[in-house]
C-alpha cells in the first residue's frame, strides 16, 4: 500500500485514514495529526465519565462478539481493592481477516491511545497487548510505537507490556490469551467467572479488540454524538468498520465503511465484482466461524450487527470470504473444518471429536467414498458440537457445515451419487 492511500470514494475513513503514510507511525508524527490529545483529556476526566462517553457512541467489540464497549467497561469493579488489567487481543488469527494487522501497521499509536484511555476509564494499572506470534512486521512497529510514547512520558503511570503469541488460533478466545499470557497451556476457562471478576492472574480484567480501542480516540476527539451519528441502517449499530475482503473479487483488501452499507455494494463497487467471466456463488460475512451465505443473501445483506444476522449470518470480526461460482463448495467447507480440527485445544469431547469426525466425513464424501447417511449423520454431529462446549470454536466449526449442506445440498448429493469427480483431499 502506497501512500497516499485513495479510499473509494464509498469509503468513509476514520481508522484507515493514514494507512500508507509512514509519517503517521512515528510519535511525532501521530502527535501532529492530533495524536494523543484524547488521551491527555481523558487522564484530566474522572473515569465514569469516560465510559459514559463510550457507552454514549454506541461502540461496540469490532473482534467477533460486537458486545457494547462502554457496558463491558462498566462491569469492571468501582471499588479498587485488586489490581485492574486492560488485555488488548491483537491474536487476530481468524481466517479472512486481517484488518488489526493493518491498524498496527500504519497506526500503531492510535491503539496505544485507545488502550491508555480504556486503562484510564477502568483504573487499571497495567495494559498488555497479545499480539499473534507471526505478526512480525507489525510487532516490530508497535514496539517501536510503544517505546517512542514511553520515553515522552504520555501514559503517566499506566505501564503497556507487549506479549507476542507462539500462533495458536485458540489464543484469540479471551481466556485462553489470559492463560497463555499467564504462561500456561493457552486453554480456555470455563466462564464464569468472567474476566471482569477473575481475568488475568485473577484480578479483574477488561479485554478488547485493536480495531476496538483504535476508535476510542476518535470518540473522544470528535464526540459521541459524532460516532452515533455514523450509521446507516439502525440506532444499535453505529460508527465505521474495517471489513477485510478476500478470495473471489477483483480488488480484495481492507474497506472501511459506515455500518449498514449493503454487503452488495462493498462487493461489486469497492472490491470491482467477481473476476472476469464469473459470477458470485456464495460469502462468508464474518470471517470463517459464521454461517455461509448465498448469493441472494448476500446481495441482499446489510453489514451491521443486525442486518447480518437477519439474513443468515453473523457480522463476526468483518473478514468477507467470497466465492464465485467455480467455487467447490463441499471441498471448502472441509478445508474450513479441517482447519478448526488442527486448531482444537482438545479439553471438550464435542469439540476434540467432533471437528475430527466431520473432516473425516467431508474427506471421504470428496474421494467418493461417501455413504448415504453422511449427510444426517454430519447434521447430528454438528448439533452435538453446538453451545455444548467452554468456548465456541467447536460451534464455528459446525457452522459453515451446517449451513453448507442446507444451502448447496446439491454438491454434496452429487458426489455420493458419484455424478461428481472424487477430489485428492491430502
Ligand atoms: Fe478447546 Fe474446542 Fe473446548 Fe474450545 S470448544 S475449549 S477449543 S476443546
Amino acid at each position: 500500500m502506497g501512500f497516499p492511500h485513495q479510499p473509494h470514494p464509498k469509503e468513509t475513513v476514520v481508522l484507515s485514514q493514514y494507512f500508507g503514510d509512514p509519517d503517521a507511525r512515528t510519535y511525532k508524527g501521530w502527535v501532529k495529526r492530533g495524536g494523543y490529545e484524547a488521551l491527555r483529556n481523558a487522564l484530566a476526566t474522572a473515569p465514569a465519565a469516560v465510559v459514559e462517553q463510550v457507552k454514549e457512541s454506541g461502540l461496540r467489540g469490532r473482534g467477533g462478539a460486537g458486545f457494547p464497549t462502554g457496558l463491558k467497561w462498566s462491569f469492571m469493579p468501582k471499588a479498587k481493592t485488586r489490581p485492574h488489567y486492560v488485555c488488548v487481543n491483537a491474536d487476530e488469527s481468524e481466517p479472512g481477516t486481517f484488518k488489526d494487522r493493518e491498524i498496527m501497521r500504519w497506526t500503531p499509536h492510535a491503539l496505544l491511545e485507545g488502550a491508555a484511555i480504556a486503562a484510564h476509564a477502568i483504573q487499571a494499572e497495567v495494559v498488555v497487548i497479545y499480539i499473534r506470534g507471526e505478526f512480525t512486521e507489525p510487532w516490530a512497529i508497535t514496539e517501536k510505537a510503544l517505546a517512542e510514547a514511553d520515553a515522552a512520558g504520555v501514559f503517566g503511570t499506566i505501564k503497556v507490556y507487549l506479549h507476542r503469541g507462539a500462533g495458536a488460533y485458540i489464543c484469540g478466545e479471551e481466556t485462553a490469551l489470559m492463560n497463555s499470557i499467564e504462561g500456561k497451556r493457552g486453554n480456555p476457562r470455563i466462564k464464569p467467572p468472567f474476566p471482569a471478576v477473575a481475568g488475568l492472574f485473577g484480578m479483574p480484567t477488561t479485554i478488547n479488540n485493536v480495531e476496538t480501542l483504535a476508535a476510542v480516540p476518535h470518540i473522544l476527539n470528535r464526540g459521541a454524538a459524532w460516532y452515533r451519528g455514523l450509521s446507516l441502517s439502525n440506532p444499535q449499530s453505529t460508527g465505521t468498520k474495517l471489513f477485510s475482503v478476500c478470495g473471489h473479487v477483483q480488488r480484495p483488501g481492507n474497506y472501511e465503511v459506515t455500518l449498514g452499507f449493503p454487503l452488495k455494494d462493498l462487493l461489486y463497487d469497492l472490491c470491482g465484482g467477481p473476476l472476469p467471466g464469473r459470477t458470485l456463488k456464495a460469502c462468508i460475512p464474518g470471517g470463517s466461524s459464521v454461517p455461509i451465505l448465498t448469493r441472494e443473501e448476500t446481495e441482499a445483506c446489510l453489514l451491521d450487527y443486525e442486518g447480518v444476522v437477519a439474513s443468515g449470518s453473523m457480522l463476526g470480526s468483518g473478514g468477507v470470504i467470497v466465492f464465485d461460482d467455480s467455487t467447490d463448495m463441499v471441498y471448502q467447507i472441509m478445508r474450513l473444518a479441517r482447519f478448526y480440527a488442527h486448531e482444537s485445544c482438545a479439553q471438550c469431547t464435542q469439540c476434540r471429536e467432533g471437528t475430527a469426525w466431520t473432516t473425516k466425513i467431508l474427506e471421504r464424501i470428496l474421494a467418493g467414498q461417501g455413504k448415504t447417511e453422511d449427510l444426517d449423520l454430519l447434521l447430528d454431529l454438528s448439533e452435538n458440537m453446538t453451545g455444548k462446549t467452554i468456548c465456541v470454536l467447536s460451534d464455528s466449526c459446525a457452522a459453515p457445515i451446517v449451513s453448507g449442506i442446507k444451502k448447496f445440498r446439491g454438491e454434496f448429493d452429487a458426489y455420493l451419487a458419484g455424478a461428481r469427480s472424487p477430489v485428492p483431499v491430502g
